[in-house]
C-alpha cells in the first residue's frame, strides 16, 4: 500500500523527496494549514519501501497507508 504524507503535519523539509527511490515525492505549489511547503506521495508511483517514513524527522508526517484525505495532491 502506498504511504502518505499528511500535508498539514509536512514541515517541508524535503529529507523524503531526497531520499524516496523511484522519486514519486514532489513539492506543493501550495502552503498548508502552517504556512509551510509540504510533500506528496504519488500513490501510483510509490512502492512502498518505507524510506520516506524512515527519513523523516518530523513525528506522524508520513504513515504507511494511502489516506487520500489526508494528503493534498498539489
Ligand atoms: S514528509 Fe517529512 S521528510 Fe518529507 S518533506 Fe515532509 S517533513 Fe520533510
Ligand atoms: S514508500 Fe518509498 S516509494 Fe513510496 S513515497 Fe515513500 S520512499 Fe517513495
Amino acid at each position: 500500500m502506498p504511504h502518505t504524507i499528511i500535508s498539514d503535519k509536512c514541515q517541508g523539509v524535503a529529507q523524503c523527496a531526497n531520499a524516496c527511490p523511484v522519486g514519486c515525492i514532489k513539492k506543493s505549489s501550495g502552503k498548508n494549514q502552517m504556512g509551510t511547503d509540504y510533500f506528496f506521495v504519488d500513490f501510483q508511483t510509490c512502492i512502498d519501501c518505507g524510506i520516506c517514513l524512515q527519513v523523516c524527522p518530523v513525528e506522524g508526517a508520513v504513515i504507511p497507508e494511502e489516506r487520500k484525505e489526508l494528503q493534498k495532491q498539489n
